[in-house]
């Protein structure tokens, strides 16, 4: 066992004190130097070349009773969307297999539910526990919880609960009408309580201003816990909703989206969520510059599109990216100030799994990954107080 200690002085400490004209200020630096300081309060928690890979799967769809303008899923809108009842857990179970089995390290399951009712919670806590029972990382989104609910959940295993801010608390009374930015808190604070993740984001194209999109990553950041997981959305347009004619937002600022919630929130999981099949190759590698560190892997997420498996691996690939396994993903923290990385399995061998042909055995030695990190840390622990933390000269502080 070997580790590798607290940074004696981060660059990109955890804060909950940012106001709404600092982050517009980060917002507002010229494209290359916001990426560039992403790139550095990435480093100092992850490794970049890291990509955690979750799969969603909608197991009660359609027919919600909520009005979220842009979602096909809510019955206040006239999409050709049909409803469906909870699905079996075997079948659930089977679909985390496959998921496992493709790459994933966390298997997400939503329900179209303002909240789900004392009838459902069994099914879903069985879901839980079996999908626990493969060795993934579990997360439900069933809409707002009560404390008891949350308190169960934890019960049957649950890591995260994925639940949404969705947008700028100013702006949320021009998406949704039917719960209040104080119920989403509220279901947060119950999560949190039960001692569970949350993973909690928004999504960006919805009409906001930027002021608007600082000010919903403003609200994230400033959560008594940063969210464990931040997926940041671009609006999927879809035909019925009232969103469907929402102009399109500049890709480089959906980027820089990606990029202040990497500085805002450096040791969480930024993921790149829906939109991801409308972007480009360049938009997701620049995305993945700006430090974003998680996706979405499967054809599909709850209702709309996402790019086909062997594209995610084929990018991975010309990237150099690979899917963080489920052991980092379980050893990067949050909201703890200073890093401590302890591995398993440190004794020798140089990491390759002996397929790069050196004569330094593999399999048992740390990973590729684990000998950049420790290389870039010691690097930042030797040059703390020149540049901007990353190695790189700079006098960016
Ligand atoms: S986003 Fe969730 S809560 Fe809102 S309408 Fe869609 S399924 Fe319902």
């Amino acid at each position: 066992m070997s580790a590798v200690s607290p940074l004696p002085d981060r660059r990109f400490p955890i804060r909950h004190d940012w106001t709404r004209a600092e982050v517009e200020a980060v917002f507002d630096l010229p494209f290359t130097e916001l990426l560039h300081r992403a790139g550095c309060a990435h480093r100092e928690h992850f490794d970049p070349t890291e990509v955690q890979v979750s799969t969603l799967l909608s197991v009660k769809t359609g027919g919600c009773p909520e009005d979220c303008a842009y979602c096909p899923q809510s019955a206040h809108h006239g999409t050709s969307l049909a409803a469906s009842k909870l699905m079996d857990v075997d079948a659930v179970v089977e679909q985390a297999r496959q998921a496992k089995a493709d790459g994933a390290s966390r298997f997400c399951m939503g329900a179209a539910w303002r909240s789900p009712k004392p009838r459902d919670m069994p099914k879903v806590v069985a879901m839980v526990r079996a999908v626990k029972a493969l060795g993934l990382e579990t997360c439900v989104t069933l809409g707002m919880l009560d404390a008891g609910q949350a308190r169960e959940l934890k019960d049957a295993g649950l890591d995260y609960y994925n639940h949404n801010l969705d947008t700028d608390p100013e702006y949320y009374g021009q998406i949704i009408h039917t719960r209040t930015v104080q119920d989403r808190f509220d279901t947060l604070t119950h999560v949190r309580d039960a001692g569970m993740k949350t993973c909690c984001g928004g999504i960006v194209g919805m009409g906001e201003t930027r002021r608007q999109r600082a000010s919903l990553l403003v609200t994230l950041a400033n959560l008594p816990r940063h969210p464990e997981s931040v997926p940041i959305n671009q609006l999927v347009p879809v035909a019925g909703t009232p969103l469907a004619n929402a102009p399109a937002l500049d890709p480089f600022e959906f980027v820089r989206t990606v990029a202040v919630a990497r500085i805002l929130m450096p040791a969480s999981m930024v993921r790149l969520s829906a939109g991801r099949a409308a972007m480009s190759d360049e938009m997701q590698a620049l995305c993945f510059a700006a430090g974003a560190n998680s996706i979405f892997h499967g054809e599909k997420l709850l209702t709309t599109g996402n790019p086909d498996p062997g594209y995610d691996s084929a990018l991975f690939q010309r990237l150099g990216l690979r899917p963080m396994s489920v052991e980092n993903v379980k050893s990067s923290l949050s909201d703890i100030p200073g890093l401590t990385i302890v591995r398993e399995n440190s004794g020798g061998g140089c990491g390759g799994g002996g397929s790069c042909g050196c004569s330094e055995g593999g399999g048992t030695g740390p990973t590729l990954a684990e000998t950049t990190r420790k290389r870039e840390l010691a690097q930042l622990s030797r040059e703390p107080e020149d540049g901007c933390g990353c190695g790189c000269g700079c006098e960016h502080g």
